[in-house]
């Protein structure tokens, strides 16, 4: 186990026994136990460890519920039983919120995956917690409309996740932030109770909005079975354009022209480093995927995805912006997308970057906002950091402790990832970053976590983003809804 702040086990809690785990199994008949020999530790690996193989909880129980009302009925059990239990999505979240850390029940969401309604007109889609983000939108591709939300793990994280996370994701830029597209949610109580929040209405003021409240609170105060959601039109015609440029002040003029030039149209402005493009390439090497796509490559890369309904406008004006870049020696090189396959090989050079980071190593991963202008400032600050802690050589060595440092991110949303690529995990490592990223993200003023949360991983250190008195304010809220403290333990606010 790595993790050098892990908390103890708490005695407050029941440990699970057989005799636990044949009442859940009557309430959910889909539960697997080693208790039983229903499943092997193996088996339950996928359930205990995270996407980054970095936390690895103990659970020996995962309850997989098909219906609002089990997960209601396990709650209920688990509750009246003083048993913890973790939330459990698509199992694809950063900061180790998603498993347990010690005995905690897993309950899995993936048995509750049905579209529900949608509504044509107002573009309301209201579904159960546990559908695939990728399958939500494949069925709204199909009615000319999309979830208003993109992420590198579609393919796995589900919506009620999704929404647990408050994740950002790739086009935050054009669709804002989920507290303004979720209309409603269906929520279960740490104590078995449903809540009935599944509003499709745009405007309702009648009293406090309580399903802001569950938007990003990670698992801790409830349980998301369904949501209701607004989502727009899908855009007919769709672009997209990669540079590379030769410093971090380029890629802050272009997105600056980027905005003038595009407008309305401009959906995603990401940017990366060369470090983060080198880990891409190596993957695809690996993979037998390799291409040569610049003719000029650059110490940093810049991507702009534009959507409208109008292919003709819309490539009038990107046209106008590459003349613009071009002329004015903005950019070093570019490619335009010309079909949908380029589309996605272009998309997959930013969308790849956590996967290759992940083959190369045990990485250590930082999801920070602050001000545009300083963003790339605290990747050059970590990385003198590690080298003055003696475990980075240069830019990094592949049998170096410390393999790359690579920045990359949502530009368009003032969004940082810093991801530490480690020979392995190591409290030497964690002691030399952290809390300084932490510090150094303060002094800018910025969050610590930006749209990943706090999970496990930041929890303790939740003192750097927020004052004594919103704290204050959250652990009363968690008191209210989870009075025994079972839902997600040791994670979020401690
Ligand atoms: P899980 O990982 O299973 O759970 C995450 C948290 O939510 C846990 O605390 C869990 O207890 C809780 N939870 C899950 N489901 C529910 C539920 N139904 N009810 C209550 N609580 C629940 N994140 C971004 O924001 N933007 C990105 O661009 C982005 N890119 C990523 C790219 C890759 C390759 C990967 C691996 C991850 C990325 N992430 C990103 C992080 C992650 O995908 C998101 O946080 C996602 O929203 C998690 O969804 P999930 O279903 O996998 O949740």
């Amino acid at each position: 186990r790595h993790g050098s702040h892990l908390p103890p086990r708490s005695n407050q809690f029941t440990q699970p026994t057989k005799e636990h785990l044949d009442a859940l199994k009557a309430i959910s008949s889909s539960t697997l136990s080693t208790l039983d020999g229903s499943a092997t530790e193996e088996e339950l690996r996928s359930f205990n460890d995270d996407w980054m193989n970095k936390y690895h909880g103990k659970g020996s129980i995962v309850v997989k519920p098909k219906t609002t009302e089990e997960v209601s009925e396990v709650m209920k059990y688990c509750y009246d039983n003083g048993i913890a239990v973790v939330p459990q999505g698509g199992n694809t979240g950063l900061v180790g919120g998603s498993n347990p850390v010690h005995d905690e029940i897993i309950l899995n969401l993936s048995n509750l995956n049905q579209i529900r309604s949608f509504d044509e007109v107002s573009g309301v889609l209201v579904a159960d917690g546990g559908v695939i983000l990728e399958t939500a939108d494949h069925f709204l591709a199909e009615k000319g409309f999309i979830f208003p939300l993109d992420l590198g793990a579609k393919g796995s994280c589900h919506i009620g996740g999704n929404v647990s996370t408050n994740a950002g994701g790739l086009r935050l830029l054009r669709y804002g932030s989920l507290h303004g597209s979720v209309l409603g949610l269906e929520v279960v109580l740490p104590d078995g109770r449903i809540w009935n929040g599944l509003s499709k209405l745009r405007k309702d003021n009648t009293g406090f909005d309580i399903k802001q409240l569950f938007i990003g609170s990670e698992g801790t105060i409830g349980i998301i079975t369904a949501i209701s959601i607004l989502c727009p039109r899908r855009p007919s015609a769709m672009n997209v354009a990669v540079f590379s440029l030769e410093s971090y002040e380029a890629v802050q003029k272009v997105f600056a022209e980027a905005k003038g030039h595009l407008g309305e149209i401009l959906s995603a402005f990401e940017f990366f480093d060369k470090q983060s493009y080198a880990l891409v390439k190596k993957h695809q090497e690996e993979n037998g995927g390799e291409r040569k796509v610049f003719e000029t490559e650059g110490d940093f890369y810049c991507l702009i995805e534009t959507g409208g309904s109008n292919a003709e406008h819309d490539e009038a004006k990107l046209t106008g912006l590459l003349e613009h870049l071009m002329e004015n020696e903005m950019v070093l090189d570019g490619v335009l997308a010309q079909d949908s396959t380029q589309f996605q090989s272009l998309w997959s050079l930013r969308e790849l970057v956590p996967e290759s980071a992940g083959k190369a190593g045990s990485v250590y991963k930082y999801d920070v906002s602050v001000p545009v202008g300083k963003m790339y400032g605290l990747v050059e600050k970590m990385r003198a950091k590690l080298r003055e802690g003696g475990v980075l050589e240069g830019d990094g060595k592949s049998e170096g402790p410390i393999r790359a440092v690579a920045g990359y991110g949502h530009m368009g949303d003032g969004n940082l990832h810093i991801n530490i690529v480690a020979n392995k995990y190591t409290d030497e490592i964690e002691k030399i970053v952290e809390p300084y990223i932490y510090e150094i993200v303060a002094e800018n003023e910025g969050s610590i976590s930006a749209e990943h949360g706090l999970g496990v991983m930041k929890a303790p250190y939740i003192g750097y983003s927020k004052n004594e008195t919103s704290i204050e304010l959250m652990k009363q809220i968690k008191q209210l809804f989870d009075p025994k403290g079972l839902l997600n333990p040791y994670k979020y606010i401690v």
